[in-house]
Order: C-alpha cells, then structure tokens, then sequence
C-alpha cells in the first residue's frame, strides 16, 4: 500500500486565498468600479468582500486590485449601485 506524505497533500485551488494563488491582475474577467458619488461610506462592500480588497478610505472605500478576484459580490451587496463591475481589457 502506498503511504501518502502529507507534504504531497495540495488544498484545493479554490479554497485558497486570493494572496496564496498570487495577483489576482493576472487572471481576473472582471473588475469593480466605484461611482465615488454614489457611495454613501455604508461600508457594507467591504464586510461582504471576500478577500482584503475593499479598504476603507475616509467617509468612502476604494480598491486594491491585487487582492480583488472580480466576484462581484461587492456589487450586488452595495444598495445605491455605486459599483459595477466591467470586464477586464475593455
Ligand atoms: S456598499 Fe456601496 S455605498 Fe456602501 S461603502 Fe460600499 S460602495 Fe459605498
Ligand atoms: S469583486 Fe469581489 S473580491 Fe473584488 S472587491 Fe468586489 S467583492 Fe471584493
């Protein structure tokens, strides 16, 4: 019978951390983008991200594109509609 090493057990690509798998840049479809205007500070975005992408910014949030994987989950959490998500390359 062969004895797994547990150095050969590998987590599963999507249960890893945006940081582990590297800049998120290089393999997201999708980026968010704030309408500065719209945002009410409500901080609901950045409890609902789920990864360290949202940083509070005064009275407003803004993003850190390294750690952002484009799930939009900030957009469909943010009631004004101040972020919307829009494709990468375009
Ligand atoms: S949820 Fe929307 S309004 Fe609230 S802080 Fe985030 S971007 Fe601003
Ligand atoms: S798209 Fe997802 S990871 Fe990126 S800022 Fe929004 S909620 Fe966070």
């Amino acid at each position: 019978m062969t004895r797994l090493d547990s150095r050969e057990i590998t987590v599963p690509y999507a249960w890893r951390s945006t940081r582990e798998i590297s800049s998120a840049a290089s393999w997201r479809s999708q980026r968010p983008i704030l309408e500065l205007d719209k945002c009410t500070g409500c901080m609901v975005c950045w409890k609902f991200c789920p990864e360290p992408a949202i940083i509070p910014d005064g009275k407003k949030v803004r993003f850190d594109l390294s750690a952002c994987k484009g799930c939009g989950v900030c957009e469909e959490t943010c009631a004004p509609r101040a972020i919307h998500m829009e494709t990468e390359g375009l």
